[in-house]
């Protein structure tokens, strides 16, 4: 064998999955067919154009009229480090709500950026109430910004927002907003709701791949980054160079993906020709006739108020969740997402997301989790879980 030969991998072939778990979503052919539109300069003035119109259907989507509003390069984390970075400085004091994996981020994150971080805690599933932040603003009142969970993906609790935002507001503070698993699935108005800092990712409920953030500033974010005294602390996510490419001057800072633009854009597309109203009852439809249909199967949820677009449930006892996951993969091609922190081993999670918000989903993942937990040797009613959904459809009509 030549040295080409044993260095030479097998070509891709990847398989078609139903992608039910935490992200990414299941894509639209016209989105992956974006993606392989030609490859043109950053600087083209067509790019530019196409990013102008991504820009525009950005800020439809996040409800905002925000002129700062963008594509970060990287994933939802990168829209995090990036609302962070640009609004904290060194010895800054910011508030983090944690009920989950992705506030215990935000709270590392910050901590990274310099800010002294004093922790807002609520048990994992349950949500902030809003009068642990007022005890917070009270208590710390130097407090410049307040960072919150709307969609916590690794339990499946649906934050309420617009309380805790007055709060903030009326305190003199920012409010960010992790919007990750809700922009595009989940009612979220950022100007009606003050938000400050909201960002999000492409391959949840905007079921693009995964590879931008989307991440939009307040004018008040906007005068507080201006009012910095040090430099953002991550040249690569610092908003003052981002905004020279993004706004009039065009001015490089570094190569944008693309592809990963063309891909935002048709899945931005296929968001608004729904509509987001038609997009967020499709969400809670789906969502009600699988939470029916689980419920069918003598499955609890983890949160106390769930999401319409992340399901998690806790394990029925004495089932070995890995199991179950694997075999809806090998089985069904079906991937759903696994418990994390506490509930590791414990919990699945089904997403409903985007793309993959459909009922030919929903009856699919409920048709398999019944025949692999039967295999179990849990006690289940054969046929009654679709047949709950079914019913649950029939009454959402
Ligand atoms: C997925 C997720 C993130 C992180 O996004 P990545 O794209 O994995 O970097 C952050 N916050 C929430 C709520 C998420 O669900």
């Amino acid at each position: 064998m030549t040295d080409q030969a044993i260095l030479l991998a097998p070509p891709l072939n990847p398989p078609q999955r139903v992608l039910l778990g935490p992200g990414p979503s299941d894509v639209p052919p016209r989105v992956l067919a974006a993606l392989a539109a030609p490859t043109i300069g950053h600087l083209d003035p067509v790019y530019l154009k196409i990013m102008d119109e991504t820009r525009a259907m950005l800020r439809a989507v996040f409800r905002t009229k925000n002129e700062l509003t963008m594509a970060v390069s990287g994933t939802g984390s990168a829209g995090m480090e990036a609302a962070i970075v640009n609004l904290v400085e060194p010895g800054d004091e910011m508030i983090v709500c944690v009920n989950g994996v992705f506030g215990t981020r935000m709270r590392d994150v910050a901590q990274r950026a310099g800010a002294t971080v004093h922790s807002i805690e609520a048990e994992w599933g349950r949500t902030i109430d809003p009068q642990q932040v007022a005890d917070a603003l009270k208590a710390h009142p130097k407090t410049k910004l307040l960072g919150i969970v709307h969609a916590e993906t690794s339990t499946g609790a649906h934050q309420p927002l617009e309380e805790i935002s007055d709060l903030v507001h009326d305190f003199g503070a920012l409010l960010v907003v992790d919007a990750v698993t809700s922009l595009g699935g989940v009612e979220l108005k950022v100007d009606d709701w003050k938000i400050d800092a909201c960002y999000s990712g492409t391959q949840k409920c905007l079921s693009c791949p995964p590879g931008l953030a989307p991440l939009t500033f307040s004018p008040a974010a906007v005068e507080a980054m201006d009012r910095r005294k040090t430099k953002v602390q991550s040249w690569y996510l610092d908003a003052s160079m981002l905004r020279q490419y993004w706004g009039a001057e065009r001015v490089y800072h570094h190569t944008a993906p693309i592809n990963m633009t063309y891909a935002l854009h048709e899945s931005l597309r296929v968001v608004l020709e729904e509509g987001l109203e038609a997009r967020i009852a499709r969400h809670t439809h789906n969502h009600k006739a699988l939470r029916a249909g689980l419920e069918a199967l003598g499955l609890k949820y983890v949160p106390e108020h769930s999401l319409t677009t992340l399901n998690a449930i806790h394990s029925p006892a004495g089932v070995d969740e890995a199991k179950v996951r694997k075999r809806l993969l090998e089985d069904y091609g079906i991937e759903i997402g696994a418990g994390l922190g506490p509930f590791k081993g414990k919990a699945m999670r089904i997403g409903l997301m985007g793309s993959s918000s459909t009922k030919r989903n929903v009856t699919l993942v409920l048709a398999a989790l019944e025949t692999v937990l039967a295999g179990e040797g849990v006690a289940v009613g054969r046929g009654e879980a679709i047949a709950a959904a079914e019913r649950m459809y029939a009454s959402q009509r």
